[in-house]
């Protein structure tokens, strides 16, 4: 057997003993597939899987979810955050339906011109549902390759990556396609972590490059590093006298694109004069809460939630921007921010300053 097919040969036995066989999509349909593999992209399966099965309960089809307000997709994606991935999922969904008879189209090309899916995302969903034999490259399977193979330099950049997909054409195997992606991603994931490797356990001890010559450490290279911007922003929390709250929703794209937030302005000290000429709403600042911070990808923004109270409810109408009157007791299903849902949660504590 050459060494070429010894790599798939030794992965596929370990995976007939300790693979992932009963994940709740594995067997299933290719929709089912892309959606788990869409919703695998930056998180675990262990967080995936709650979030998969209630998506897949209330979307058990493509057609459902072509047919369904985004409002509703993002509010079954609410908490498991990179949104742009439940839009894109949306609208690809739309796509198929209009242009490919609500199925999932066949051939690499077709799926990554859909919105959201990579060469990678459409890899898995050939190989998982279709058997065909296509490559994946992934976090965890950039990992095993890059240690097994002894591949320098950060995977985020173009050459390095142009390498690990040509080591991962070669090693994937002709026959049982399916097991092999699914076993290569289970290595990265249960054995080939990212700290603390269990070397012992694995299949490619003693032919691991890394592990052979002790410097698992320095595979794959580290991106480098940068310090993070950061920026500041005032959230409103202000309730009416039903204490339903504002929220507004983000314009499509960018940060939280189409999720629903908190009116936000940058300075806490001038809020009232701010909610006059902004929302054309008389309040009362309440008070200030303390300072916390979320980080996104390219930035940390430290958000200052301010609460305040107004009499009126009728909203002004603005343009390109839906606004309403947010009913914690009887929430509609929305897209909420990750901070907005925390500070909703927090707001069930009782309100300082004198009650409504
Ligand atoms: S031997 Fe260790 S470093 Fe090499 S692939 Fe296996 S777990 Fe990863």
């Amino acid at each position: 057997m050459t060494s070429i097919a010894l790599f798939s040969a030794r992965l596929l036995s370990w995976f007939d003993q300790h693979g992932r066989k009963d994940l709740p999509w594995q067997k299933q349909s290719p929709y089912h597939v892309w959606v788990s593999e869409i919703m695998l992209q930056q998180t675990q399966v262990k967080t995936v899987i709650p979030y998969y099965q209630r998506f897949i309960q209330r979307f058990p089809t493509l057609q459902e979810l072509a047919s369904a307000p985004l409002d509703e997709v993002l509010h079954h994606w609410s908490g498991l955050g990179y949104y742009a991935r439940g839009r894109n999922l949306h609208r690809a969904a739309k796509e198929i339906s209009a242009n490919h008879n609500a199925e999932l189209p066949n051939t690499l090309n077709e799926l990554i011109n859909l919105p959201g899916i990579g060469r990678s995302t459409a890899g898995a969903i050939l190989s998982l549902s279709k058997g065909q034999r296509q490559p994946i490259l992934d976090g965890n399977v950039k990992r095993v390759l890059a240690r097994c193979f002894a591949v320098k330099g950060w995977p985020g950049t173009r050459t390095v990556e142009q390498q690990l997909w040509s080591l991962s054409e070669q090693h994937t195997p002709q026959r049982r396609v399916a097991d092999y992606t699914q076993a290569i991603m289970d290595l990265g994931a249960m054995v080939c972590t990212r700290s603390n490797p269990l070397c012992n356990s694995c299949p490619m001890i003693g032919h691991c490059m890394a592990q052979k010559t002790n410097s698992i450490e320095r595979y794959p290279g580290k991106k480098p590093k940068r310090t993070l911007p950061e920026k500041h922003t005032v959230m409103l929390l202000l309730r009416n006298e039903q204490n339903e709250i504002l929220l507004q929703q983000r314009p499509p794209s960018g940060i939280w694109g189409g999720l629903w937030c908190f009116p936000q302005c940058e300075t806490a000290s001038d809020i009232t004069v701010w909610c006059e000429q902004q929302l054309g709403l008389s309040v009362d600042k309440v008070s200030t809460e303390k300072t916390f911070s979320h980080t996104f990808s390219h930035y940390r923004l430290h958000i200052t939630p301010v609460h305040a109270r107004t009499q009126a409810s009728a909203l002004r109408i603005m343009e390109g921007t839906p606004q309403l009157w947010y009913n914690r007791q009887q929430p509609p299903s929305l897209g909420l921010a990750a901070p907005v849902s925390k500070l909703l949660h927090q707001l069930d504590q009782p309100l300082p300053g004198k009650p409504l």
